[in-house]
């Protein structure tokens, strides 16, 4: 049997989502997003996306079981193994550790029960990166990807290499992604492309409106099209804006698609306190656990200012792939509900501009 599986994961932001660097930057922006430290591209790391699968977990185990106890005492899932696992008062009993927990053994805990030790967790996250990011162009919004973007889902693109954008046909000389005006060339593997994302449950605006530029070009038009914000600290007593209290922050904007892995690893091959894991009894369990977790992403979100309408994250699709089979195996398209809303705002404006 197989030591590891893998889950691809393709999600759409419903919202901005804000997965914060944690520090200040001096420049443009106050508070900045975590991003790739080669190719600048920003990206939502996986210690973040399994912290949240977690809680999410959580919180859904709570809810099949409310009165969950080990060895007699109470014992919820939610809290107790959800969070950093260490026991803190009276009120976070910590991390339960047990075999049967379907939250410790996906994704492990801190440190066993009577100090013995703890344990790496069955579900391992890679980072989300983007996959298709919305510019606004003359024409409406484009998702722009790249070859290596399209790595992500066993797409190899050839030939993407001039400063250019690359669509299915050349009608125009000429598109402008923000305020980047580049001329027009014709890709021979657009149509493979579109029906690969659609195989992902990529809803139709976005993938019948996607421009591909070279690998060089992709971060700089991610990141002058991010989306920036200002907010103010407000003064209670006053109900006005306190002085010296404006930040701005950054954020990947509504519409963006991005790509993430989720290997599970087999519990067969692993034992918490001397015992066999029995939560989960297969990879295949450990995913199905996992995906647990994604409705409430879609709905509670990822990240920070979650209460300013940031960071709900909608899964099209998460669908286990062979090494090297991908596209083979990957259909989405005919197991998940297709009812994927259109943004308001976002589908192709109607607005025509005069051509060149
Ligand atoms: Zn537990």
């Amino acid at each position: 049997m197989a030591s590891y599986k893998k889950l691809l994961c393709i999600g759409l932001a419903l919202d901005p989502i804000h997965v914060g660097s944690g520090g200040a930057r001096l420049g443009r922006v106050d508070l900045t997003i975590v991003r790739d430290p080669v190719t600048r591209i920003p990206k939502i790391p996986g210690s973040s996306l399994a912290g949240v699968y977690r809680t999410y977990v959580a919180m859904a185990e709570h809810e099949q079981n409310s009165n969950r106890q080990v060895n007699g005492q109470s014992w919820p899932y939610y809290p107790h193994c959800a969070g950093l696992g260490q026991p803190k008062g009276e009120h976070y009993l910590g991390h339960c550790a047990q075999p049967d927990c379907p939250v410790c053994t996906v994704f492990g805990f801190a440190r066993g029960r009577d100090q013995a030790g703890g344990f790496a967790g069955l579900a391992a996250f890679t980072d989300a990166h983007v996959l298709l990011f919305p510019v606004p162009t003359r024409r409406g919004p484009r998702w722009v990807t790249c070859p290596d973007a399209l790595r992500l889902v066993g797409l190899e693109v050839q030939g993407v290499d001039q400063n250019a954008v690359y669509l299915g046909s050349t009608q125009n000389n000429t598109l402008n992604l923000g305020w980047l005006l580049l001329p027009v060339m014709e890709c021979a593997q657009f149509g493979e492309i579109t029906q690969t994302l659609q195989k992902f449950n990529i809803p139709e605006y976005i993938h019948e409106h996607l421009a591909l530029v070279p690998d060089r070009l992709f971060p700089h038009i991610v990141n002058s099209n991010l989306e920036v914000r200002t907010s103010v600290a407000i003064n209670p007593a006053t109900g006005a804006a306190e002085e010296q209290a404006l930040f701005s922050y950054e954020a990947l904007p509504r519409g963006t698609v991005l790509a993430w892995e989720i290997i599970a690893k087999n519990p067969k091959h692993f034992l918490i306190g001397g015992k066999e894991i029995c939560a989960v009894k297969t990879p295949d369990d450990v995913h199905q656990k996992v995906q647990v977790a994604h409705p409430y992403l879609e709905h509670l979100g990822i990240g920070g200012m979650g209460t300013r309408g940031m960071g709900r994250l909608k899964v099209l699709c998460s669908s286990q792939a062979a090494e090297n089979s991908m596209l083979k195996k990957v259909n989405c398209r005919d197991s998940a509900p297709s009812t994927t809303d259109s943004p308001s705002g976002l589908s192709e404006s109607s607005t025509e501009f005069p051509e060149e």
